[in-house]
């Protein structure tokens, strides 16, 4: 949970909901550390960052990391994405560096694999 914490201010509205399915995600499934590179934000901290404000700040949202910035590709990824549609987290955003995603709850945005 205090993963998810806002950086700027320590403010921490995160779905626990979201906490509980990726916490399951990483026990059951992926079996592998995964560092939250970002979780909650508040208006702030979202505006900072130049992100959409429909997520984050909602705190529906978390980014996912490998510990040292490896790149998750291969079979880890394919564990992670079969962990979280197990697990009915059916937004995920994969970026072209490989190395980070966004996962988030949001049933009111399109739900699916997206490339960034
Ligand atoms: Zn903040
Ligand atoms: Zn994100």
């Amino acid at each position: 949970m205090e993963e998810f914490a806002c950086p700027c201010c320590g403010e921490n509205k995160i779905s626990p909901e979201l906490v509980e399915k990726l916490e399951e995600v990483r026990v059951m499934y992926y079996r592998r550390p995964l560092v939250v590179s970002s979780g909650y934000r508040c208006d702030k901290h979202e505006a900072e960052v130049g992100g959409t404000g429909a997520n984050h700040p909602k705190g529906l949202a978390g980014d996912l990391v490998a510990p040292g910035n490896r790149k998750i590709i291969g079979q880890n990824l394919l564990d992670l994405i079969m962990g979280l549609v197990e697990q009915g987290v059916t937004r995920i955003v994969l970026y072209r560096d490989e190395r980070h995603i966004h996962v988030d709850i949001n049933q009111n945005l399109p739900q699916g694999i997206f490339i960034k």
